[in-house]
């Protein structure tokens, strides 16, 4: 599996998969090719809750094309609990400010064509 299937498969149990640093320990997305922190391409995969707060949002009402079923939905950036990791999702339902306010609780919920799926808790 690719580092995005193995991070899809993880959000589906609504988790996370992130990447410890084996030098210097930090934790990094998945995804990230070299440590930001020390700059060594090696690390070990480790899973993290994917519960966390809304750092902070965009709300999309008029979709890209193939995104019109889904309107409106925010495009969210939340910070993952116990690390100061943030990662990205999708919330649908989301049509103004008051539905989202930053720091609400949020979790993942799932994985699909539009990447990772969020929902308040
Ligand atoms: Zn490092």
């Amino acid at each position: 599996m690719t580092p995005k299937e193995r991070m899809a498969e993880c959000a589906r149990r609504g988790r996370f998969l992130a990447a410890s640093c084996s030098k210097c320990s930090r934790t990094n997305p998945c995804t990230a090719r070299f440590c930001p922190s020390c700059g060594s391409p090696d690390s070990e995969p480790v899973e993290m809750e994917g519960t966390g707060r809304v750092a902070t949002y965009t709300i999309i009402t008029v979709p890209p094309a193939g995104f019109e079923e889904h309107v409106p939905y925010a495009f969210v950036v939340m910070a993952l609990d116990g690390s100061d990791l943030r990662i990205s999702g999708f919330m649908a339902g989301i049509s103004a400010p008051a539905d989202l306010p930053v720091g609400s609780p949020a979790r993942i919920a799932g994985f699909d064509e539009r990447g990772i799926i969020l929902e308040r808790t």
